[in-house]
């Protein structure tokens, strides 16, 4: 069901590297094929028919599960963070993904919305929809780790940095767990606040990592000029494409302790591109709206 996949590292400059994640599909891409993998061979193993997740309304993770479910033959429903949605005409590009792809969805109150984990909303949502595999906001959980364990492989020890983007922080655990000794994990936290160092002690099994909290460019999905033009460029120079909300942040970012000389000399880094590329369509339609360049 699921391949051996081919992605080589690419030399960016004598000391960065990216691995290429989002080669992987055009929307289960990056960490969140790595994520759903094994929560897809349980789901199926114990019979069911139906997964549920949550999610924004502009979610890598809502898009690919919509892609996956249909891929491997599940129906899918998305619990999605706001109500006023619900009258909204037109769906934004990611829901409009999700529901060609056969994704239900049920928008809920920010209040409704902040009990995803709560055993009596999960029940209420079993009365009203039938059985489910459920998935978790942002995919992260042991299983999700399990497959985020993949991405480093051998050939990755000559490496001294890992840097990853954070959200749940689900990906960086995986990545800690299968780092080399001798190497030093960086995660770029896409969010405000320091709370995800906790969920990250929760899966991981080493202390060989670290949060560089100077890149999230004021909060989630918030984006400025810089940020754009950085991505406009990096594209241009070296052909790979990145996202505002995640890679992008985290690329600026490596780049600027590059130049402050955070790294010491000769020491090897690489990035991992963890996807999210169906997202920069949501983002340049925000950014039409505002007369703004657009992502390339
Ligand atoms: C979801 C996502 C992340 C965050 O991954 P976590 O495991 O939630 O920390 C990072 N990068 C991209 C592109 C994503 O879509």
């Amino acid at each position: 069901m699921f391949n051996n996949l081919d992605v080589t590292n690419i030399f960016i400059d004598n000391q960065v590297f990216i691995k290429p994640e989002y080669k992987i599909d055009a929307v289960i891409s990056g960490n969140k094929y790595r994520k759903l993998k094994y929560n897809i061979i349980e789901a199926k193993r114990l019979g069911f028919h139906n997964l549920l997740t949550f999610g924004g309304a502009f979610s890598n993770h809502i898009a690919a599960v919509a892609v996956a479910g249909k891929k491997y033959g599940f129906n899918t429903i998305g619990v999605i963070r706001g109500e006023e949605l619900n009258d909204k005409s037109e769906l934004n590009p990611t829901l409009a993904l999700a529901k060609e792809n056969g994704m239900k969805f049920k928008f809920v109150s920010r209040e409704a919305y902040r009990k995803k984990s709560e055993t009596d909303f999960i029940e209420s949502l079993k009365k009203e929809m039938g059985n489910f595999y459920l998935i978790p906001e942002g995919g992260t959980n042991g299983l999700a780790v399990k497959g985020c364990e993949e991405i480093l492989t051998s050939v990755d020890s000559e490496f001294d940095f890992i840097c990853c983007p954070v959200g749940t922080g689900g990906t960086i655990s995986g990545l800690i767990n299968s780092s080399f000794s001798n190497q030093k994990v960086l995660g770029f936290p896409a969010l405000k606040g320091d709370f995800i160092k906790k969920d990250i002690s929760k899966f991981a099994k080493k202390n060989n990592w670290e949060l560089i909290t100077d890149y999230h460019f004021g909060g989630y999905a918030k984006i400025n000029d810089d940020l754009i033009s950085f991505i406009n460029s990096f594209k241009e120079k070296y052909n790979i494409p990145l996202d505002p909300i995640y890679t992008g942040k985290m690329v600026f970012g490596i780049f600027d302790l590059i130049d402050k000389g955070f790294f010491p000399e000769n020491a090897r880094v690489l990035a991992i591109h963890t996807g999210g590329l169906q997202g920069i369509a949501g983002i340049n339609q925000e950014l039409e709206r505002k007369k703004k360049t657009l992502i390339t």
